[in-house]
């Protein structure tokens, strides 16, 4: 028998971290050293257009170049993937059988080169390999893969997923594998310095989502809390940082390693109902990824913390809400609204979210739920979240 309290219990558990990562200002010159520790003689840089005329990433292109590798840039259309454009990509590669694949972007980017490198060595389309429905196996080829984050948010950087939109019916689509993962990632703040106010809030967000999501899911794990517990430490008070001064190269490596380290809690873990509830959000709405996490944050957060107080109140700790007698997890959802007003994330008000919309929300929700979260939600229980949302017409901390 025990004298441990249930919370400090650890069961069996499975993770695979197998990401090599330079983080460092700077980190991108590191890449002439992978390109010749692969003695790659083929690579594709997949990028987009605005991105790969960044002076950082020229100088780096132009020394791999100069050592007489053939470069190749595919461009990446701009918005988040689709089915079909990720296929196209996959087109291009399978023409170029690249040894190396350089994935620089945001997470939109990363997603891209990862589904195309996918498709090196699975053939068809990627639809063959995405969930919902009966994903064919993905087996793992011999093309290595490096990614430079140029956002702070998603965690594509570091993670197996490849999420696109399913043009057919505008739902997003996955197909995660382990096999997915770059081998390589190099995180190089200098590269977000660029980065305009709304992208940067929104990945903010999204981080924050993701370290939040991973600790208080039923897929929990040791390793995942301690990623995404130190993820909201740096996220909330990185991202305020930010905001206020874009050029603050510390605040901007701060939001960079709580991006990371999320993207590391999730892939070990998962994301939680934020993200099923935001899924639906953005395809309704046609979003960013990362604003609908935050405008679905304090719904997911108020219904499940009734099934996982304690996590709750770790995540309080986290953001560093100070003791207030309650241990419902309330504080965290205090510390959270407070910390939306704090970064003006936008509500359904501003989003020209209608009620007339709230069904559909809670039915594409339902049909693309992701099946991690701590206790049960009725299809009741979702359809209130998103009316609790719209009745929040504006920001403030109780
Ligand atoms: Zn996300």
């Amino acid at each position: 028998m025990t004298s441990l309290a249930p919370d400090a219990i650890v069961g069996s558990f499975n993770n695979l971290l197998p990401v090599n990562i330079t983080f460092a200002v700077g980190a991108l010159d590191k890449l002439t050293d992978i390109v010749e520790q692969e003695q790659a003689q083929s690579i594709v840089v997949v990028s987009d257009a605005v991105i790969s005329n960044l002076p950082e990433v020229q100088s780096a292109l132009s020394t791999i170049m100069n050592a007489r590798r053939s470069v190749q840039i595919i461009h990446v259309p701009a918005g988040e993937p689709t089915i079909d454009s990720v296929d196209h990509i996959g087109a291009q590669l399978r023409e170029i059988k690249p040894d190396l694949v350089v994935a620089i972007g945001g997470g939109s980017v990363l997603d891209s080169a990862k589904g195309g490198r996918l498709l090196l060595a699975n053939p068809g389309s990627i639809r063959t390999y995405s969930w919902p429905g009966t994903p064919a196996p993905i087996v793992a080829g011999t093309t290595r893969l490096v990614t430079v984050p140029t956002t702070a948010g998603t965690g594509s950087e570091v993670t197996g997923g490849v999420v696109m939109t399913d043009p057919d019916n505008g739902m997003k689509v996955a197909a995660p594998s382990p096999v997915n993962r770059a081998n390589y990632c190099l995180v190089d703040p200098r590269l977000t310095v660029s980065l305009p106010h709304g992208p940067t809030l929104w990945g903010g967000l999204d981080a924050l989502g993701q370290a939040i999501g991973s600790v208080v899911c039923a897929a929990n794990t040791p390793v995942g809390d301690a990623l995404g517990l130190e993820a909201i430490r740096l996220a909330v008070a990185a991202l305020p940082a930010v905001l206020a001064d874009p050029t603050d190269v510390d605040a901007r490596a701060s939001m960079s390693c709580a991006a990371l380290l999320a993207g590391l809690a999730m892939n070990v873990s998962e994301a939680g109902t934020e993200h099923s509830l935001a899924h639906a959000l953005g395809t309704v709405m046609k979003l960013p990824h990362g604003l609908t996490v935050g405008a679905m944050l304090l719904e997911s957060m108020e219904h499940d913390r009734q099934y996982v107080p304690a996590r709750f109140e770790r995540v309080a700790d986290a953001m560093g809400a100070p003791q207030d007698g309650s241990s419902d997890g309330s504080r965290a959802l205090r510390a959270v609204e407070a910390f939306l007003a704090q970064v003006n994330c936008p509500t359904f008000v501003d989003l020209n979210v209608t009620s007339e919309q709230l069904p559909e929300l809670a039915g594409l929700a339902r049909a693309g739920w992701i099946p991690v979260e701590p206790g049960p939600w009725t299809d009741d229980d979702i359809l209130d979240a998103f009316t609790r949302a719209l009745a929040r017409s504006s920001r403030s901390a109780s």
